[in-house]
This record gives structure tokens, C-alpha cells and sequence, in this order.
């Protein structure tokens, strides 16, 4: 028999295994995620997840409410805004666009910034009574999760601006930007020490503020190539952030769930820089280290247009086709007649596939997400290095709505601000279409030399429409 005595079952032992439960989904979540036939999986997981945390939290609060006027109060104040937040979050996730979904993150990033910050000035405001080592950990707690949570919120918002378009992407270049950041960065570690030894208000005020604007900066002084990344960074801070609130209100699951995207968007940014050949220290330093680009536009000379008519019989002549789909085919909706484009030559034995850049479109994944909606098979959709060398030799490639990563400044000029930046190397096919509505830049802002080559052609108009007339044409 063992000698082991079990303790009473009390509300937070019971709240505290339905934590692990769910912290166990989270994993599974992420886990499913991460393939594509395991993906609907890892939504169940995550939801069933967070259905687990949101009882067991709302049950422990019940618990300790009961009976008291005070903790009623902070009852009906839970769940007004479990409401409150969940009808906004229902209505936000059913309108938006497909396009507009980085900038949505990017504003939740924000809430969860500014959530921290808030519980943050909660546990200097209504500190618990500690003496010692506790006291100032307690104190160390209170000021790290609001510096990392103003640094979230106001770079979150940047970002969001950044991609709604309401702010130019191109990167802010203050003179000594570098010993800017690393001032802040003093300055912190510094403030920190102060406030541990004497937890005095305005401390905490200097460091709001000094945080809001270190995060505003950070994100503003990375160009729009970059943004890919930023994204992901600033979902890792935001993980963060949620970490250091759930020390302070002394909640395993956001310790666990903060640690979790935390650790996962970093992974993520890494990843990305490694796709993108950037350097991951230089991004997350707010383009640490970074130039400002020196070509200035130059004059690329005349493009050639060709018509709907004439692309439908290029394809039907050609052996080889490649498509490489960017951020216009989802603004245009084009992914289904490119589908069934795809599938007509296919059926007249023309060798079809599609080459994807790690960041086409806003978000990463965005392309594979659309092409699998129409239901392109998934063994002719292959990465940018899978295909990049069977482009030399191509028949024709098909550019539908990509700019950016197709652009061979970043191969080819060291000047350019996307300069290093590895690209679908379509200008080494015979023949290259490019679709798209006039001879605007891309996200980055950056001409594209592709546009004025000999073997390629413009096919202007929405992609939807231009692919829906070469079908007609067949
Ligand atoms: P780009 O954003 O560089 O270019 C898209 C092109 O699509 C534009 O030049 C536009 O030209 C054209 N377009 C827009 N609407 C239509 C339409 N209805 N029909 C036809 N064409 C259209 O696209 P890429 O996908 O090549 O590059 C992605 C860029 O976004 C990169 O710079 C990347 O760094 C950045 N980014 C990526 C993220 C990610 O995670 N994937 C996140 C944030 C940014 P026109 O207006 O003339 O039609």
C-alpha cells in the first residue's frame, strides 16, 4: 500500500489540473498546425483547449465569489466583458477579408500589450502584503510585464498601420537610431533596479512611457520587406507579455499558454529571417545594423502588354508552365479560375505547377491557404527552393498578382532596399505573364526590373478577370 495521503480537493487544485488539460491541448494545437492534414485537427484541439480554461476560470472565480459582494461584483465585471469581447471578436472574425488578416493580429498583439501593461499598474496599485525576496520579485515582476507590454502595444499599432496602408512602409531612419534603442534599453535595466530597491509610482510611469515609445520605434524603423517578420516577433512579445501577467496574477495557464506563443513566434521569426536572409538580430533590434537603401529609382525603359487571347495560346504551346501566386491573387479572388486554369492545361498535358515564396501575400502560409481552398493538389504547390531551379527552362510563367517576391532587384542589386532577399527567379523562363492592374510597386515600395525585361509581358487588369477571359478564350 502506497503511503502517499492525498490532500482535500480544493477549488484550486481542481482549476489547476483543468489547466494542465487544456495546456496539454494548446500543445496538441500547435502540433496539428504545423501539417496540413492535421491542421482542422489542431483547431478542435486549441478550441476545446481554451472551452476548458474559460470554465475552469470562470468556475474558480464563482468559487470564490461566493457570498461576497465585492467578488459578485467582479463576477458580473468577468463576464460583461467575456461578452462584451466575444461578440466584438465573433462580428470581427466573420467580416474580415483574408487580406486584412495580418492587420487584424496585429491589433490583437496590441490588446494583449496593453492587457499586461494594465495588470502590470494593477500589481504596483494594489500590491499584496510581501516582505523580502518575495516583495521584490513581486516588484521585478510588475515592471518587466509593463515594459513588455507597452513595447507590444504601441509596436503592434504601427504595424497594424503599416499594413492597413494608413502608414508608409517604408522604414523610419532617425539619425543614431541604434544608440536609441540601446539607451532605452539601458535606460530600463536601470529603472528596473531603481524601482526593485523603491517602488515608487513615477518610476513606473517613466517606464510606461519610455516602453510605448521604444516599441513605436522599433517597428517603424523596419522596412516594409520586413514586415513578414515583424509580425511574427511582435506575436512573440505579445506571448511574453501574457507570461509576465500570468506571474503577476499568479495563473499557471498564461504562464504555460505565454510561454507557448512566445517561444513559437520566435521560432517563427527565426525561421522566416533564415527564408528571407535576413539577420534575426538585426530585425528584432528594430533593423539593427540596417542601411538605408541607396538606389534610387531608375529608369527601366518600356514594357510590352499582351492580351488575354494571346497568353491562352502561349500556354496552349507550351510544354512547361509555372505559376507564382502573390498578395493580388488573394485581393482578387483569382484562386479558383487559377485552379481550374491549372487543371484545364493540365488536361491537355501541359506540366503545370506552382512555386510559392515563403512570404507571397500578408501572411505566412497565405498562398497555400487559398490554393487549397480551390483544391489545386497539393503535390504540384512546391516551395520557392523546390522550384527555383527548373525555372531556368520553363515554358511560360505565370506571375498572378506577386511583386515582391519575384523581383530580381533583390538578386541582382545591392542598393535595393529587399536587397538579399531570396526571390522566385521567374525571369529565367522563355516567356513571363505578369498580372496585375497598372505598373504600381509592390508592398515593399520597390520597382521591379522584371516588368521591363525582353521575355516578359504585362497582362493588366484584376487577375480574376484576366484568367476568367484566358479560360474563355481556350
Ligand atoms: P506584393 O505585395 O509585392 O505585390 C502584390 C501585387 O499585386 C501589387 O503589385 C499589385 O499591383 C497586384 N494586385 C493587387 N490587387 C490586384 C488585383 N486585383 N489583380 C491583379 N493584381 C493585383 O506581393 P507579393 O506576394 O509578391 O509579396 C508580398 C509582400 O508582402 C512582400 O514584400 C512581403 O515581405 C510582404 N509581407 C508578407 C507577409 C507574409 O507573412 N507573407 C506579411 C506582411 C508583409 P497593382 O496594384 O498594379 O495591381
Amino acid at each position: 500500500m502506497s503511503d502517499t495521503v492525498a490532500g482535500p480537493l480544493t477549488a484550486e487544485s481542481i482549476a489547476g489540473a483543468a489547466y494542465i488539460v487544456a495546456a496539454l491541448l494548446f500543445i496538441l494545437s500547435l502540433a496539428g498546425l504545423s501539417k496540413h492534414e492535421k491542421a482542422k485537427a489542431g483547431v478542435i484541439y486549441g478550441i476545446a483547449g481554451m472551452i476548458i480554461a474559460l470554465a475552469a476560470t470562470i468556475w474558480l472565480t464563482l468559487q470564490d465569489a461566493w457570498g461576497t459582494t465585492h467578488a459578485l461584483t467582479g463576477l458580473g465585471l468577468l463576464v460583461a466583458a467575456v461578452l462584451v469581447g466575444g461578440a466584438i471578436g465573433l462580428w470581427r472574425a466573420r467580416v474580415v477579408e483574408m487580406t486584412g488578416m495580418p492587420e487584424l493580429i496585429a491589433l490583437l498583439h496590441s490588446f494583449v500589450g496593453l492587457a499586461a501593461v494594465l495588470v502590470g499598474w494593477n500589481g504596483h496599485l494594489e500590491a499584496p502584503a510581501l516582505t523580502g525576496a518575495l516583495n521584490d520579485i513581486h516588484h521585478a515582476e510588475v515592471f518587466i510585464g509593463v515594459f513588455i507590454g507597452a513595447v507590444t502595444f504601441t509596436g503592434s499599432i504601427v504595424a497594424f498601420l503599416k499594413l492597413s496602408a494608413r502608414m508608409k512602409s517604408s522604414p523610419l531612419m532617425l539619425p543614431g537610431k541604434n544608440a536609441i534603442n540601446l539607451c532605452a534599453l539601458a535606460a530600463f535595466v536601470a529603472l528596473t533596479v531603481w524601482y526593485v530597491n523603491d517602488s515608487q509610482l513615477w518610476l513606473l510611469v517613466v517606464v510606461t512611457v519610455l516602453a510605448l515609445g521604444l516599441g513605436w520605434h522599433l517597428v517603424a524603423s523596419i522596412g516594409g520587406g520586413d514586415m513578414p517578420v515583424v509580425v511574427s516577433m511582435l506575436n512573440s512579445y505579445s506571448g511574453w507579455a501574457a507570461a509576465a501577467a500570468g506571474f503577476l496574477l499568479n495563473n499557471d495557464l498564461l504562464i504555460i499558454t505565454g510561454a507557448l506563443v512566445g517561444s513559437s513566434g520566435a521560432y517563427l521569426s527565426y525561421i522566416m529571417c533564415k527564408a528571407m536572409n535576413r539577420s534575426f538580430v538585426s530585425v528584432i533590434a528594430g533593423g539593427f545594423g540596417i542601411a538605408a537603401p541607396t538606389t534610387a529609382d531608375a529608369d527601366h525603359g518600356e514594357h510590352r502588354e499582351i492580351t488575354a487571347e494571346a497568353t491562352a495560346e502561349m500556354l496552349t504551346n507550351a510544354s512547361t508552365v509555372v505559376i507564382t501566386p502573390g498578395y493580388g491573387m488573394a485581393v482578387a479572388q483569382a484562386q479558383y479560375p487559377v485552379a481550374e486554369l491549372a487543371h484545364q492545361l493540365r488536361e491537355r498535358g501541359v506540366d503545370v505547377r506552382f512555386g510559392i515564396h515563403p512570404v507571397a501575400g500578408r501572411l505566412p502560409g497565405h498562398m497555400n491557404v487559398l490554393l487549397a481552398e480551390a483544391k489545386v493538389p497539393y503535390d504540384i504547390v512546391l516551395e520557392m527552393d523546390e522550384i527555383n531551379d527548373d525555372l531556368d527552362g520553363t515554358s511560360v510563367v505565370l506571375v498572378i498578382g506577386a511583386n515582391d517576391t519575384v523581383n530580381p532587384a533583390a538578386a541582382e542589386d545591392p542598393g535595393s532596399p529587399i536587397a538579399g532577399m531570396p526571390v522566385l527567379r521567374v525571369w529565367e523562363a522563355d516567356n513571363v505573364v505578369v498580372f496585375k492592374r497598372s505598373m504600381a510597386a509592390g508592398y515593399a515600395g520597390v520597382q521591379n526590373p522584371l516588368f521591363f525585361r525582353d521575355n516578359s509581358q504585362m497582362l493588366f487588369g484584376d487577375a480574376k478577370q484576366r484568367v476568367e477571359d484566358i479560360l474563355k478564350a481556350f
